[in-house]
Parts: structure tokens; sequence; C-alpha cells
């Protein structure tokens, strides 16, 4: 009986080994049923007791094996932080599976260090696992950018039920949380019945072409009034209308724009759909 190679996962590992895992490239790891089964959820269920027993596993290549069996082991976590976005997202993906609770929220962390680079892939991530918080500032980074929009859109349109017209729903949402920017607020009558005067009309459009259009613009703003004050400081009816629109965009609970989770039917039905991919 030839006997199973020490183990390599970590350094100095003494633990004896009692069965091989092979990744999906071929390459065979030895490691500890007593560890698997301590480490994760649902691992490994399927595995017949008996030595030197080999288990595909056929979702994980060389690279997400190995460090996935670094976090079933009392040691340091592996640092993340170079590791490439596929890697990194196949290893979150087996934690997940695996429920390895104690590397769930630590590659959570590192997968939302991706939330601008790879909007798309951690939104799908996020809404699957339920982590909203991700998801929340993910679906923010696709739906400000019309190319990510595009391509939610073309991986929706996979689904069963047609969810691109539910992502659209939740753009449509999103861009309104910003109307108490971009929108003037009710005119002040000006002496002969008059709506507003050239002052305005001038200010108002200054306003609308330096309000940015995603989230800065909460902070912004008040100061993109200040900056124009000047078109409007001869009338003192335009002046009362801009102080309403900076009192109004103050009254703005900040905390609440764009929280995608608000778009409850939307996240059911795209959860379905993520779930149903895997
Ligand atoms: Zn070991
Ligand atoms: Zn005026």
């Amino acid at each position: 009986m030839t006997s199973i190679p020490p183990c390599t996962a970590v350094e100095n590992c003494t633990i004896p080994t009692d069965i091989v895992l092979v990744s999906s490239d071929g390459e065979r790891f030895s490691s500890h049923t007593k560890n698997l089964g301590e480490f994760t959820g649902s691992f490994p269920v399927d595995i017949p007791p008996g030595e030197r027993e080999e288990v595909p596993m056929k979702n994980l290549n060389a690279k997400v094996l190995g460090f996935f069996l670094c976090f079933v082991h009392h040691h340091r976590q592996p640092d993340l932080g170079k590791v490439d976005f596929d890697t990194l997202s196949q290893l979150a993906e087996a934690v997940e599976m695996y429920e390895v609770y104690s590397a769930m929220e630590f590659c959570k962390m590192h997968m939302s260090a991706h939330v601008l680079n790879h909007a798309v892939d951690v939104l799908l991530y996020s809404v699957k696992h339920g982590y909203m918080d991700v998801a929340d500032q993910a679906a923010e980074n696709v739906v400000g950018d019309r190319g990510l929009s595009r391509s939610i859109v073309r991986v929706l349109a996979g689904s069963r039920v047609p969810l691109s017209s539910p992502w659209n729903r939740y753009s449509d949402y999103y861009r309104s949380q910003f109307d108490v920017y971009y929108t003037e607020p009710a005119p002040v009558l000006h002496p002969g019945g008059y709506e507003s005067c050239r002052a305005w009309i001038k200010f108002r459009n200054c306003i609308s072409s330096q309000a940015p259009r995603d989230k800065t613009v909460v902070s912004k703003f008040s100061q993109i009034l200040e900056d124009n004050e000047h078109y409007i400081k001869d009338c003192k009816h335009c002046r009362i209308r801009a102080q309403r629109w900076g009192e109004r965009a103050r009254g703005r609970k900040t905390t609440e724009i764009g929280l995608f989770e608000k778009s409850l039917t939307f996240i059911s039905e795209f959860r379905i759909f993520v779930l149903g991919q895997s």
C-alpha cells in the first residue's frame, strides 16, 4: 500500500494525510478528512471512508484548490490581495459552496475590493450569496456605466424570466433618486405674475450642466449652488427659489440613495436567476 504524501497546503503541516483531492487540471493535493469535516459545513459529503481516497474537485483548478486547502487549517489566512480576479472569484464561490464559514467573510471582503473593476461579476456574486451591502455598491457602478449596464442586460437576457426589463426599472428607480438635484423647485412668482426671469434660466442651466450625474452630486450640490449665485444676486425671488432648491437637496436622505435592496421584486427575480446559473 503506497502512503499518501504529506500535506503541503500550509508550511510544516504535520497532520496525517488520508485523502487526495484532484484539481480540475489534474494536480493532486494530499489532505485530511478530519480538517475538511471540521472547517467546512458540507464537505466531504460524498466521500466514502477509506484510505487514499481520490476525490475529483471538478470546479476547482490547482491554484484555487491550493488556496481553498489553506482555509481548512488552523493557520494564517493566505494573502488574497494580489490574487487575480478569476482565481479569487472561483475561490469565493468554493468557500460558499462548501460552507467554509471562516473564509466566507474574508473572501467577501476581497471580492468587494473589485466593485469598480469587476462590477458585473461582483454584483452576480453578492446577490447570489445575499451580501446586499456589496450588491448596492456593485449595482451602483453597473447602473452608472452604459457599457456595464449593457453587459448585465446581456447576462440577464439568458434567464428564463425576461429580466432585462426589471433591470431597466431598477436603473430608472436609481436615477429618480437624484431628481431633487436635477429638477428645479416650483417657481416663485415675480412682480407682474412672471414665473421666472432671465437670471433664473441662466442660473438653472448652469446648475443642471454642472451637477454630476452620479452619487457625488450629494456632496457637491451646495457648492455648485453657491458658485452660481452671482447670476441671481439682483433678483430676490430667484434667490428664494434657489434657497428652496438647496433646502430640498439637503433634506434628501442620502443614506438611502441607490439601495439596490429597495428594488425588492427585482432582487428576488435576480437571485432566482443567478442561483439557476450555478
Ligand atoms: Zn495539512
Ligand atoms: Zn428672478
